[in-house]
């Protein structure tokens, strides 16, 4: 059965779901987006990515032309129209057609794109024995040029950082901010652990602020584990006890090796396993 893709209001074919070719989403990826994963037909913590896609959004002076409601309701209405139980929603708000200009005032009619999908997640073996990671040379993009904070569709910066690490045959690739501080992975955030305590980077170390993250967070304090948000350098993480990636699609998942050096026992610890199950827990609202 073709997919069924919510536009502007409509839910359309897949063949009939088309934005202009004068769409400065398209021209420029000027627009916003969010992934969001779908368990047991709930979009999960939909509340709080709805959030950030208006964030994001307004960090860029776009007006998404329905309310949070609204799209909150429409994600929930193409989740069921696809019949997806266990899957992927992407949401997309580009600027609008425009002029071959980079003017933002001759643009009109952001496009709302809601697609429901299945998810291709990392392969199972990484989950049970942890990933190999290597870093991109790659810098993350400085928060002074382009905010890590927006979920913009201007993904250059972690699509050329993730080549470097399917070069290195790794399914991810860590990047280093401006400052050559640990920031994120290209669609993960990065956690370590140092004698029982979480660390991960601050925002300030220019990060998108991932959701799953903040989940980890709140998981790891209910369960009595100090979590700090300090700078960390490459260092930090190949003296770590334990380190581990939390994003939309990835979950929560080890990480065994940096630049092949490897970190801690080399298997997934204790702690990311703890913080595993709880995340999964919460998927399954249990
Ligand atoms: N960092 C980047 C650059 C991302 O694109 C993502 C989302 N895939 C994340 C971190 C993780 O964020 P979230 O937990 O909200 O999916």
């Amino acid at each position: 059965m073709s997919r069924q893709v919510f536009i502007n209001g409509n839910l359309l074919s897949e063949a009939e779901a088309t934005v202009s070719v004068f769409d400065h989403g398209l021209l420029y990826g000027d627009g916003v987006f969010e992934g969001i994963r779908v368990y047991s037909g709930n979009a999960f913590l939909l509340q709080e990515h709805v959030e950030r896609l208006y964030e994001s959004a307004l960090a860029i002076r776009l007006q998404i032309p329905i309310t949070q409601q609204e799209m909150t309701s429409a994600v929930n209405r193409t989740v069921s129209a696809n019949g997806i139980t266990d899957g992927y929603v992407r949401l997309v708000v580009t600027r609008g057609v425009g002029t071959l200009g980079l003017d933002m005032r001759r643009t009109k009619d952001p496009q709302v794109i809601i697609i429901a999908d299945t998810i291709t997640m990392y392969p199972q073996e990484l989950y049970e024995n942890g990933m190999e990671l290597v870093t991109a040379s790659t810098v993350r993009n400085h928060p002074g040029a382009l905010s890590p904070r927006i979920k913009s569709l201007n993904y250059l910066n972690n699509i050329l950082a993730k080549a470097e690490g399917t070069d290195a045959g790794s399914v991810e690739a860590l990047m280093l901010n401006h400052n050559g501080e640990v920031a994120e992975c290209t669609g993960d955030n990065i956690f370590i652990v140092r004698n029982g305590i979480l660390k991960t980077p601050p925002s300030g170390a220019g990060i998108l602020e991932g959701i799953t993250r903040a989940a980890v967070m709140r998981l790891a304090h209910k369960e009595g584990i100090t979590v700090l948000e300090t700078s960390l350098e490459r260092h930090d993480i190949f003296t770590a006890d334990e380190c581990f990636l939390t994003g939309t699609a990835a979950e929560v998942i080890a990480v065994v090796s940096l630049d092949s050096r490897t970190i801690g026992t080399g298997r997934p610890g204790p702690i990311t396993q703890r913080l595993q199950t709880g995340f999964r827990a919460l998927t399954q609202g249990t």
